[in-house]
């Protein structure tokens, strides 16, 4: 008879819930410390969220990470297979932001990264998200975004960050301009979190290479449908007949 596979040993243990770091991490994000009585069950839920909230925030812009991002990319994919209602998905990097750091220091750009985190903000409805989702790069998620309205949200994002100028410490006005790729998701058809966002970085790669501070989207979302995605919907036919 087969031997069972040996057991692994015993995980370390977990090292405690540190409040006072937990409190002390809350503090230096700028976040507001849990109302209340401290070690109350309101007050440790309080924490509890607060910390959930940093957990997900970019800490240089405040704006969505990386993770938060990802999370919601594929919440957007489930909804718009769900309903059919269309979704675009932004991508943004800055252009020669490289020479912004080195022409007037990384302080500087980190100062334009925030106004740039703004300026997305200011130029989208409150139900889109808007992420960092790397050094100089920016996503935006806009759920039930009809695809004749897309090129216009798109020129309004790029337009609000090239007319603004960026006055940093030194005294200095900078300007920066964004390049955009963008896709929507295809509707009626199961994606990928990853397939969505390779299909709008290839739009930004366009807009990047025939000259930058340009929106490039692709043009329609159900005649791309890649062979991954079609074997995707064609699996998920399959699950309903088996149903
Ligand atoms: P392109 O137009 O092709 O996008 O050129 P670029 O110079 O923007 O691109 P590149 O990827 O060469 O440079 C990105 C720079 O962003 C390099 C890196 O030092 C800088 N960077 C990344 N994260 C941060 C940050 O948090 N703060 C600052 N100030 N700079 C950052
Ligand atoms: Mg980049
Ligand atoms: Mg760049």
């Amino acid at each position: 008879m087969e031997q069972p596979p040996p057991l692994s040993p015993p995980a370390p243990p977990a090292t405690p819930l540190q409040l006072e770091q937990a409190l002390q991490l809350l503090g230096h994000s700028g976040l507001p410390l849990p109302a209340g009585d401290p070690g109350t069950a309101p007050w440790l839920q309080g924490l509890i969220d607060a910390l959930v909230d940093l957990s997900s925030r970019d800490a240089l812009t405040g704006l969505a990470n990386r993770r938060a991002f990802e999370l919601a990319l594929g919440r957007e994919i489930d909804r718009v297979a769900r309903s059919g209602e269309p979704a675009l998905l932004l991508v943004l990097d800055i252009d020669h932001f490289k020479k912004i750091n080195d022409a007037h220091g990384h302080g500087a750009g980190d100062q334009v990264l925030r106004a740039v985190a703004n300026a997305l903000i200011d130029s989208v409805r409150p139900m889109d998200l808007v992420a960092r989702i790397g050094g100089e790069e920016f996503a935006i998620i806009l759920p039930n975004c009809a695809s004749a309205f897309g090129e216009t949200v798109a020129e309004r994002v790029r337009r609000r960050v090239e007319r603004m100028p960026v006055l940093v410490a030194s005294g200095a006005e900078i300007g920066c301009t964004v390049s955009i790729g963008g896709a929507f998701a295809p509707q009626w058809v199961r994606s990928t979190p990853a397939l969505w966002v390779e299909r709008a970085d290839q739009q930004l790669y366009r807009s990047k290479s025939q000259g930058r501070n340009l929106v490039r989207l692709e043009p329609t979302a159900v005649s791309v449908v890649s062979n991954e995605e079609r074997r995707l919907l064609f699996e998920t036919f399959q699950f309903q007949d088996h149903e």
